[in-house]
Formats: structure tokens, sequence, C-alpha cells
């Protein structure tokens, strides 16, 4: 099949790029490079600068395929900002961002006849979760920015794709870490708000220590469990999601985790088995629940889709490749 992923230089986007051209599919990345490189573009994909935003640059794009005879079959989104406390701070941002871009992409998809979209989605749709294991038909209700303007997000598709006959792939990820077995891409912006990018700059000394939020939430160990998935698995997700909806002309909204949750005492400890990783218990960090983990029956019996990864294997590829970054 033929993709376009726009917001392919960044860090899922660019994961994607790799699996969907290992499985043998045609790669345009679309990209305005804000916080992507094009070193992260596979060399077999083609790179387009385009702003999401602009629908002339998605459809100059899609229009370009079509005359030569060999039209785009599916478009992907990862083209979003997606730093909580930033969106807080910053809403406006992220509603022309996520939702006004996503508004303008779909506008570009339904003018030129493309009929198939994936799209990155989050577990902040689900807000404060009432179960400490998250089902796609639980409740969404986001509690910042992000999470509501990625909700915003698919309900514009879902009422998209019923007015113009469009397929879509809503894929909901709960904590991505880890880097391409290549070691050639890999999370290069640090996010600094997540918990493995921060053990990694306490390990390679870039910060004297890590600091653990809370210690006496409701867990066996009292520090916060979440689901942690390797960014690999997930990109093989979207490929098996891209091609599920265009074989088989339909829709489908999943999660996408480990099914299984580590407290962040234990994901410190695997880190320790593989590093150095100076640590200090701190106060609670405001909003975060004590337990979040994905229920992923659903891709898994929908796309047959298992994540083949550890925790172990998500810490050492990211270590490995960040080394290899500032060596
Ligand atoms: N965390 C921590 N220290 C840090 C960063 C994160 O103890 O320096 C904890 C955080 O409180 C949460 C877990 O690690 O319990 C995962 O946080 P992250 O920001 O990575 O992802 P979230 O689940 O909030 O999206």
């Amino acid at each position: 099949m033929k993709v376009l992923v726009v917001g392919g230089a960044g860090y899922i986007g660019s994961h994607t790029t790799y699996e969907l051209i290992r499985a043998g599919h045609e790669v345009i990345v679309l990209d305005n490079l804000s916080t992507g490189s094009t070193e992260n573009v596979h060399p077999q994909a083609r790179f387009v600068w385009g702003d999401i935003r602009r629908k002339s640059d998605i459809v100059h794009v899609l229009n370009a395929e079509a005359q030569a005879g060999a039209p785009v079959e599916v478009a992907m989104h990862f083209a979003a900002k997606l730093i909580v406390p930033e969106s807080v701070e910053q809403p406006l941002a992220y509603y022309e961002n996520n939702v006004e871009g996503l508004r303008t992409m779909l506008e570009a998809l339904v003018e030129c006849g493309v009929k198939n979209i994936v799209f990155s989605s989050t577990a902040a749709v689900y807000g404060e979760p009432i179960t400490p294991e998250c089902d796609e038909g639980d409740a969404t209700e986001p509690i910042n920015p992000y999470g509501e303007t990625k909700l915003a997000c698919e309900k514009m598709i879902a009422w998209v794709g019923a007015a113009h006959d469009l397929n879509y792939c809503i894929l909901r990820y709960f904590n991505v870490a880890g880097a391409d077995a290549s070691l050639k891409i890999g999370l290069d912006k640090d996010q600094l708000t997540h918990l493995i990018p921060l053990i990694m700059q306490a390990a390679l000394g870039i910060r004297e220590k890590l600091f653990i939020f809370g210690d006496d939430y409701d867990t066996p160990d009292g520090t916060c469990i979440r689901d942690y998935v390797h960014v690999t698995d997930l990109a093989q997700a979207h490929v098996l999601g891209a091609e599920y909806i265009l074989n088989n002309k339909t829709s489908l909204l999943a999660n996408l985790g480990s099914g299984s949750g580590f407290s962040v005492r234990e994901v410190v400890d695997a880190a320790r088995k593989l590093f150095e990783v100076p640590f200090e218990y701190a106060p609670r960090r405001p909003g975060d629940p004590a337990k979040l983990i994905a229920r992923i029956e659903r891709a898994d019996k929908i796309l047959k889709w298992k994540p083949q990864h550890n925790l172990q294997s998500i810490l050492k590829s990211d270590y490995e490749f960040r080394k290899r970054r500032i060596g």
C-alpha cells in the first residue's frame, strides 16, 4: 500500500515509517520539522516538507500521486503536540495544532478521495480512570487540554468518517518508550516530564538524579503503576491497523499498551540492573492516577497484535540509542 505519514520525522512517526518499509509498503513523509528531523526519515521514504495546517501542502502531495497513477491509499496522522503541562499553559496552541491541524488534513483527504486514516490518540482521553485497567468502552473524561484535543479529534474523525465514507483506525497509546533495533532512530527530543527519558538523563549524568514522585499511593510499593510499550511494537500495530482498515473497508478504535503494569520503583530497579540510576523520593506530582494499565484484548483479537518487547528491552534500547547520540 502507499501511505502518507504526516509527522513522519518525529519519534513515533519515524518508527512507523521504518516498520511500513520493512513490511514492503511505500511511504511519503510530510513534516514541517518543528520538532522532528530529516535524519529520522527512513532513506527509502520520500520526504516532503509541509505543514498540516495548510491544506494546499497536503492536497499538493495527494494530487501528484493520483496524477502519477498510484494514489495514496492510507494517511497516518502523527503531527501533534503532546506535552501535558505545556497544553495546560498554552491550550490555544494545542487546539490550533491538534484539532485545526486534523480538520485541515481531513478536508484534504476528503477532497482528494483518500479513504483511510490512522490516527494517534492517547490514554489521556480516559482522564482519571474509574477502573485501573482501561477498556476502549470506558468513559472518556480528559483532565487536561492535551487529552481534550485528542478526544475532540477522535470524535471529528468518526463524524467525518460517517459523512464521507472514510475508514479510520484510532490508536490510544499508553507509555511509549524505546528505540529502533538499528539505533538509527529513537526519542532524540527529551520530553522532560516523562519517566524513562528522565531515568536516562540521570543514568548518563545529564541530570544529577531522578525524583520518584510519591511513595504513598495505594499500590504494593507505594509508587504509581503504568503500562510501558516499546515504540517498535507500537509502530507494528500501525502497520497492521492500516492493512486491516484498507483490506476490510472498516474502522477500529484500540488501546496500545503492553497489558501489564510496572510501578515507578520497578522501572527504576529494572534500569538499575542495566546501569546506575541515582534517585531520591519526592512528593507526589499533582494529577497522577495511582494505576493505569491498558486492556489490549481488542488489538490482539482484531489485529493479531501482541507486543514482543518487555520492560528490559525497552530500557536497554532507549539507553543504547541515547548513549550513541551523546557519545
Ligand atoms: N515519574 C516520576 N519521576 C519523574 C517522572 C515521572 O516518578 O521524574 C512518575 C510519574 O509520577 C508517573 C510515572 O512516573 O507516576 C509515569 O509518568 P510519565 O510522565 O512518564 O507518564 P504519564 O503516565 O504521566 O503519562
